[in-house]
């Protein structure tokens, strides 16, 4: 079984590692947060008191961060990554970034000997409970096949993108899709209602018609429906909104550099803007509900 040094033990780190423990895997983790770490060590995580701690000597490193500045900053400098991993031990970064951080951090990792591949995840908090993410993987062949063997207690979907950042890339596209899904879920549910349907029969109808979606099935902003959703706990998150508003901002700036239209996305990123502005930054994104249903402006 592998020593695995992990960084960042929030929403997504804290249950992945606890599906490598399960595998038998030693998991020696880090984070800022002492309430992520002590929830990761009850789930059976080492605790490591510095990054330094937590990659000496590891067969491979993840790292699942909110945002490039926060990877540059595990990766760099004198108490970072690079500085202390030896450069046998895989680096595998899962975090959701810009693509000039993502490239910016292939290209140190080359200079410095090591293999990094760019994994960025999709399933949301359930997916890393259960075991079953979609991890998308750009880098060397070589060293995204040895990254997937370490992956797969997590994973239901373990996809190669091709190159370095490809990861990221998909990752920015697919999150798109998704915010703009969960936009649309919450203007057909309000609607629903204030047409008179019962929330819960408009659900089970749009969950098999042409209406369905992941948002739909996991993040259902209309409480009691389904039970994975924020809505059901105050929009306690599960995603915050900022991370949310973080990679709709990954697509429009993707798009403005390839010269691509993105109308709708644009305008969902205005909606997360408005939520953020309002104070509601840390709360769930499914919040963006209660744009439509008239609760906030
Ligand atoms: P989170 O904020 O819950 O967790 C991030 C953790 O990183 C925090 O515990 C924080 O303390 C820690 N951290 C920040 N800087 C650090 C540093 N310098 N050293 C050590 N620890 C540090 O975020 P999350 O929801 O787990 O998301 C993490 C990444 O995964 C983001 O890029 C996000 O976009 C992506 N993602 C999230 C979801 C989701 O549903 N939450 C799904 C797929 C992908």
């Amino acid at each position: 079984m592998a020593v695995i040094g992990w960084i960042g033990l929030g929403h997504m780190g804290g249950p992945m590692t606890a599906n490598l423990v399960k595998a038998g895997h030693s998991v020696r983790g880090f984070d800022l947060s002492v309430e992520a770490l002590d929830a990761a060590v009850a789930a059976g995580v080492t605790r490591a008191t510095s990054i330094q701690e937590a990659v000496e000597g590891a067969d491979v490193v993840f790292t699942i961060l909110p945002k490039g500045e926060h990877a540059r900053a595990v990766y760099f400098g004198d108490e970072g990554v690079f500085a202390h991993a030896d450069p046998k031990t895989l680096l595998v970064e899962s975090s959701t970034i810009d693509i000039e951080s993502s490239q910016a951090l292939h290209d140190a990792a080359a200079a410095a000997g090591f293999r990094l591949v760019d994994a960025p995840v999709s399933g949301g908090i359930t997916g890393a409970e259960n075991g079953t993410l979609t991890f998308m993987i750009g880098g060397a062949a070589d060293a995204v096949g040895d990254a997937t063997e370490y992956i797969k207690p997590m994973a239901a979907n373990i996809i190669p993108t091709g190159g370095a950042t490809t990861g990221q890339a998909a990752k920015i596209c697919n999150n798109l899709m998704l915010f703009i899904s969960l936009a649309a879920t919450a203007e057909g549910a309000v609607l629903a209602d204030r047409l008179g349907l019962d929330a819960q029969v408009f659900w089970d109808i749009a969950s098999v018609s042409s209406g369905d979606s992941w948002a739909l099935r996991t993040w259902y902003p209309i409480a009691g429906v389904v039970p994975s959703a924020a809505v059901n706990r105050d929009f306690a998150p599960t995603f915050t909104t900022d991370l949310a508003n973080k990679d709709i901002g990954l697509a429009v700036a993707a798009a403005a550099a390839t010269d691509t239209p993105l109308e709708i996305g644009q305008h969902v990123q205005q909606l997360f803007q408005r939520l953020i502005d309002q104070g509601h930054g840390g709360k769930d994104c499914s919040m963006i509900v209660k744009l439509v249903d008239g609760t906030l402006a």
